[in-house]
């Protein structure tokens, strides 16, 4: 193994650990802690094939990362020992700066705190992770890699919303993206997987997992994603109402009083699936869907309804769309939402291969299908971790 690089994701109240081979992509040692900040949190290490869970108390992320230390030289080999090449952090929101992975220095610590306008929800949790792990790991390059910035790419027509100019040039309003790193991998991958070279191909890439976006790779770069200022925008989420009139939060706040903190909460935390639902687990909404639960049939319906009308609308954004690929927890694992979303699309050259579907995929379209559907297993923290050794490489 050449030298691994311990990849990062510091949620508000969850640490996840990689350490992956920037090379290789192996993963030898991963982690999660969850529930920081409550009386019992959970510690999951895995290394050597062995999963080894703790229960303790973990009141912030300094105790999680000093966790992580300890369960590593407790499990297998101590992180001192496995010439560790850097520190590697997902960043959710870089802004217009960042649009490349950066080595993180006192001045972008600060320019990642400032951002935290644009993304209260992740920087704030994100800078974190990154000011406990420089306190740790004082002598390791740390590097930050930005969601928004596989999206810089995005031509103005994609990008810019027709609002007030002030509001685009004083107050940074414009849409930016998100789940970069996954689109970026997924897309690339897809290429390889069929043989051909990323930049020849137009790859449309549906990310569903409890947050979800969808992006359209022109031949390698991102042209258009469906998040936009921030992560609420697009699809349908766990959560999250994606696409809504904005009127809708002025009518709220007029007929209720509601702050904006509050309608804030509302639309990211108390909508998507579980406004519709009382659920955010697909699993279990696909099955009420299949006993009959009208609640469930619905919002499933809704769902992949809007996950297809981003469909046929990249495809008109591209000219024309190679390859549709499906990842992360729900576009990998459901062929429900894979074939309702794709089976209405025979006129825009989508055939669905039911079996295949299935099965998993790869390839979950017939031979004859004009664009070729897909199952593409994301890996966001192992392009994380080749980013990083590229930029410290390079
Ligand atoms: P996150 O955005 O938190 O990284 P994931 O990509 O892990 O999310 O996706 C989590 C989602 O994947 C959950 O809503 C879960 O219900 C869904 N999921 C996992 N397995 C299945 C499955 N077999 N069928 C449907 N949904 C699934």
């Amino acid at each position: 193994m050449s030298a691994p690089v311990l990849v990062i994701n510091s949620g508000s109240s969850s640490i996840k650990y990689q350490l992956v081979d920037g090379d290789t992509g192996a993963v030898p040692t991963s982690g999660l802690i969850e529930q920081i900040g409550q009386p019992q949190s959970v510690i999951t290490h895995k290394t050597e094939g062995r999963e080894h869970v703790q229960h303790e108390s973990v009141p912030d992320h300094t105790t999680g990362l000093e966790a992580m230390v300890l369960a590593c030289s407790a499990f297998g080999t101590p992180l001192s020992e496995t010439g560790l090449l850097a520190v590697a952090h997902r960043v959710v929101h870089g802004g217009e700066r960042f649009v490349q992975p950066v080595v993180i220095d006192d001045e972008v610590e600060d320019a990642i705190d400032a951002l935290a306008e644009l993304a209260p929800l992740h920087n704030p949790a994100n800078l974190e992770g990154i000011r406990v792990a420089r306190r740790l790991f004082p002598h390791l390059p740390q590097v930050a890699v930005f969601d928004t910035a596989f999206h810089a790419t995005m031509p103005e027509r994609a990008h810019i919303y027709a609002v007030p100019t002030e509001w685009r040039e004083r107050h940074g309003v414009r849409r930016y993206g998100f789940h970069g790193t996954s689109h970026a991998y997924v897309s690339r991958r897809a290429a390889e997987m069929l043989g051909k070279d990323p930049k020849e191909v137009n790859v449309i890439v549906a990310h569903l997992g409890n947050g979800a976006s969808i992006t359209a790779v022109e031949r390698g770069r991102s042209i258009d994603t469906s998040m936009g200022l921030t992560p609420l925008e697009g699809l349908v989420m766990g959560t999250r109402s994606g696409d809504i009139d904005p009127a809708i939060v002025f009518h709220m706040h007029r007929r209720t009083g509601a702050s904006f903190d509050e309608l804030d909460t509302a639309l990211n935390k108390r909508s998507g699936m579980l406004a519709m639902t009382g659920a955010i687990d697909m699993r279990g909404i696909v099955q009420a869907a299949s006993e009959g639960d009208q609640a469930a049939g619905t919002a499933l319906e809704l769902y992949c309804y809007r996950v297809r009308k981003y469909i046929g609308a990249y495809i008109a954004a591209l000219g024309g769309a190679d390859v549709i690929a499906f990842t992360a927890g729900v576009g990998e694992n459901s062929a429900e939402v894979r074939a309702r979303t794709l089976e209405p699309l025979g006129a825009l050259g989508v055939r669905l291969d039911e079996s295949a579907n299935q099965a998993g995929g790869p390839i979950i379209s017939t031979s004859d299908s004009f664009v070729t559907a897909m199952v593409v297993p994301t890996n966001e923290e192992g392009e994380i971790a080749a980013q990083t050794t590229a930029l410290l490489r390079s």
